[in-house]
């Protein structure tokens, strides 16, 4: 056995995913192989400092498992926005309370002893697909993923690596305004992307056409909805809740035609959880796509969903909730940050 082959044969990285509501923690090697995943919940009520404590622990027991083996590449930490890249810290995160100010790269760095790289977790989920997912599928070295969760975010790679803008606030297609007397957006916009795609707003899409409360005859459940259970009704064939993905799917097609105008990119990923429904808003996002975009009618495959060179994709992510962390965790083997860059450790 020589040595420098077999060191690179079991050297790994590490990912993190850091959520509102869950942290993981994952061993990979720089082909994609998974070796372990540690999985808790974060503890938002304990603190940020117990947080980034649960965080470098995990960090810890998987150098200690692997490190032994084969050399650490690197660590990558995904993470909610909004952040200051490439510093890693946190500004008034609305799905992180009391994270505000919280210097995410130097807390870990600090407790690991070693550089650590921090990207938006919609940025990393667009890496993770670009790497691994949709990216391989359809030969594709540039992408926009639009991940629909809580709300909307964006990752663009462009010609491999992760596009970040002036300020890292690029990717904000989620509050790319559709119809300006639309509902009212947290950020201060309305009619945004976010205020008809996303799952919250498939669950307030919902209430308003009245699913889910007591018909008269004091018929149903009225628990509370979720965007999956709207997803069910509308398999079952609910015209409300057909309804409630139709408008999804006019959304996103409304959003993709700005991106492919201004982009002409070849692949457009459609992520995260409330991506599950695809079946049920891809028709519409489809037709208004072709509708509103003479660029994707230009170049538009034969079969949507059939590969086919020099054509404009739009695609279903393959990685599921996994897209982030394989992301975070090749982040530092396939775009490593110069050491000039990086503090003192
Ligand atoms: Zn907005």
């Amino acid at each position: 056995m020589y040595d420098g082959a077999s060191a690179k044969m079991r050297a790994f990285s590490i990912g993190v995913d850091l959520g509102g509501t869950n942290l993981r923690i994952a061993a990979l090697t720089p082909a994609g192989e998974r070796l372990e995943t540690i999985a808790l919940p974060t503890r938002l009520k304990a603190g940020p400092q117990a947080v980034m404590d649960d965080m470098a622990g995990a960090c810890r027991q998987l150098i200690e498992k692997y490190g032994s083996q084969g050399e650490l590449l690197g660590v990558g930490v995904g993470s909610p926005g909004p952040l200051e890249l490439p510093l890693g810290v946190l500004h008034h995160p609305p799905n992180l309370p009391g994270f505000d100010g919280l210097n995410l790269r130097g807390e870990l760095e600090r407790r690991l002893r070693r550089p650590v790289q921090v990207d938006s977790d919609a940025n990393l989920a667009a890496y993770g697909e670009f790497l691994l997912g949709a990216g391989c599928t359809y030969a594709s070295r540039s992408l926009i993923m639009l991940t629909l969760g809580t709300g909307v975010g964006a990752g663009i790679i462009l010609d491999g690596a992760i596009w970040h803008g002036m300020q890292g606030a690029a990717g904000e297609s989620g509050h790319g305004p559709l119809d300006p007397a639309g509902p009212a957006c947290p950020c201060g916009a309305r009619g945004c992307l976010e205020m008809y795609a996303s799952a919250t707003a498939i669950v307030r899409r919902a209430h308003e056409l009245g699913i889910g409360e007591k018909d008269p005859a004091g018929n149903g459940t009225g628990a509370a909805l979720s965007a999956s259970a709207v997803a069910r009704l509308a398999e079952a064939g609910d015209t409300r809740a057909l309804q409630v993905f139709d408008e999804v799917g006019r959304a996103l097609g409304l959003s993709l035609a700005h991106l492919i105008n201004a982009l002409d990119l070849p692949l457009y990923v459609v992520g995260g959880g409330a991506a599950a429904a695809w079946p049920l808003f891809a028709p519409r996002m489809f037709a208004t796509v072709q509708e509103m975009s003479y660029v994707y009618r230009m170049s538009m495959p034969r079969d949507p969903g059939v590969f086919e060179a020099g054509k404009t994709h739009i695609a279903p992510a393959q990685l599921g909730s996994d897209a982030g962390l394989l992301g975070a965790a090749l982040l530092p083997i396939h775009a490593p940050v110069p050491a000039a860059t990086q503090r003192p450790g």
